[in-house]
């Protein structure tokens, strides 16, 4: 508001684009403005997140042993790896996890941020690289121009969809998820 912002891009998680959505499409006079300033959501794949205090604190900390000043990136593929600045590896089992999850994740349906213009995950894509699901013009406006500006680089290997899509079910169920 105070910086008058009238193009605004917006990263979030599926319950953020949820939200987002809201404001988008508000018959509000006092939300139009915000809604119409919002230009481009992208939604990231999300299968639950984690307190900060017991993943960190508790798990990582007291019962790992881990120096979390020295990690350099999480990624949860089948299990929660943890990287290590020396390039080191600690793996953690999901199910050590369980206790972490945010207790409104577990009624949460939504994988993909369906109501945003491109969701964006790893699932689905060799490491190193995203998978992009463009949902509509916007989105598709968006990517073709980061293309043409060399901005994005597109891979050459096919996308495994079967991966998504059964996450994608699996969460619509609200089922426990394993993603091994
Ligand atoms: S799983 Fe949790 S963090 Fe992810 S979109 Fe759903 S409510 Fe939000």
């Amino acid at each position: 508001m105070e910086k008058k912002c009238r193009k605004i891009a917006i990263i979030g998680v599926p319950c953020v684009v949820q939200a987002v959505n809201r404001i988008r499409t508000s018959e509000n006079d006092l939300l139009k403005p915000f809604g119409r300033s919002i230009r481009l959501v992208i939604g990231l794949f999300c299968t639950e997140t984690f307190d900060y205090h017991m993943l960190v604190e508790v798990l990582l900390k007291k019962e790992h042993h881990v120096d979390t000043w020295n990690i350099d990136r999480l990624d949860v593929r089948g299990k929660l790896e943890v990287t290590m600045r020396d390039g080191s590896l600690v793996t953690i089992p999901l199910e050590e996890l369980q206790g972490a999850i945010r207790p409104g994740c577990r009624h949460c349906t939504d994988f993909t941020a369906l109501f945003s213009d491109i969701s964006a995950g790893a699932v689905g894509s060799r490491r190193g690289h995203t998978t992009l699901i463009v949902r509509n013009e916007t989105g598709r406006a968006f990517l073709q121009e980061a293309i043409t500006q060399n901005a994005l680089l597109v891979g050459e290997n096919p996308v495994d969809t079967s991966a998504i899509e059964r996450l994608g079910r699996m969460k619509a169920k609200n089922v426990s998820i394993d993603r091994s």
